[in-house]
């Protein structure tokens, strides 16, 4: 109420957004608790030859209803409330097991991981992956861990040293949503990282914006010129595929290779997929 007679109404008003956040942290503890997290993966191929070079393996939540809550609305939640971190630890172990029965089968399938920023800052954020590694048996170069340019700008020092010792533990490690952070390109130079990942953001208007394509461009170029890996995410269609490869992008992911799929779905995938 605005006094005397008078009322406003906000949509949504700061009330219902921290109810709403709290009716969100309630349910998910509840849901990682109940095992209703789960993992697809979604394929990565060569620009080149278009064959599948690894996955990224990206959280789901179904209810027990059946019905699926989208990233976008509980990852927020989880980054602010701090639930990312249990949830974190289950999407890592999800992954890692995933990752050893495929080795156990023959298949050495490279499989990124997202780190939040979060995660990335808590003190014993390394400590914990080595462990999970040891438990399981499995090794750090089956995996690339994908930070966002957010998570590294935050405290670039701090990045620079966390890399570092995940990079000596043998993980890959990239740049993901590059371009939409507040970046200073100075930081690519102290970052001892792997890959670049152009953000869909970039990719989605390529073929009818020409300042996407120049931004594209400039980015696989700078990618190369550091001599790291460039993936483009969002494709979904030949012709983006076609612009992409042809602006130097090494591997390419999107709807239109394949969406992102549970790992039976995935391995079907695998198994059919032709260039
Ligand atoms: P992201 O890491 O940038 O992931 C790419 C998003 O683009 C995914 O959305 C993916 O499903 C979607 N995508 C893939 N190909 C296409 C395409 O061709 N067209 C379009 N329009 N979209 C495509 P998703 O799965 O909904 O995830 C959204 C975001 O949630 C992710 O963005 C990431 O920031 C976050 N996220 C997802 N899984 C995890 C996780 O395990 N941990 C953390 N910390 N964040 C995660
Ligand atoms: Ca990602
Ligand atoms: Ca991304
Ligand atoms: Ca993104």
């Amino acid at each position: 109420s605005a006094g005397k007679n008078r009322m406003r109404s906000f949509t949504p008003g700061l009330q219902d957004v921290v109810q709403l956040r709290h009716h969100v942290q309630s349910k998910l503890r509840r849901a990682m608790a109940d095992g209703e997290i789960q993992l697809n993966y979604q394929p990565k191929v060569d620009s080149i030859t278009r064959l599948p070079v690894g996955s990224e393996a990206l959280v789901r939540w179904q209810t027990s209803t059946g019905e699926f809550i989208p990233p976008c609305n509980f990852i927020p939640v989880a980054e602010q409330t701090g639930l990312i971190l249990p949830l974190g630890e289950i999407v890592f172990e999800q992954a890692v097991l995933q990752a050893c029965q495929w080795n156990g089968q023959g298949n050495s399938p490279l499989i990124a991981i997202n780190i939040s920023a979060h995660q990335l800052r808590h003190p014993r954020f390394v400590e914990q992956v080595l462990a999970t590694l040891e438990r399981t048996n499995s090794q750090a170069d089956w995996f690339e861990l994908e930070i966002t340019e957010y998570a590294v700008m935050e405290d670039v020092s701090y990045a620079v040293s966390v890399i570092n010792q995940l990079k000596q533990l043998g993980f890959r490690v990239a740049i993901d949503d590059f371009g939409t952070g507040y970046s200073s390109l100075s930081y690519l130079k102290s970052f001892p990282i792997d890959t670049l990942k152009i953000d869909l953001s970039f990719v989605r208007d390529v073929i009818w914006d020409s300042q996407s394509r120049a931004i594209v461009r400039s980015i696989a170029a700078l990618g190369k010129g550091l001599g790291l890996n460039v993936v483009a995410e969002g494709v979904e269609c030949e012709e983006q595929a076609d612009i992409l490869t042809e602006a130097g992008c090494d591997q390419l992911q999107g709807y239109y290779f394949g969406k992102p799929m549970n790992a039976a779905a995935y391995e079907q995938w695998l198994g059919t997929y032709r260039p």
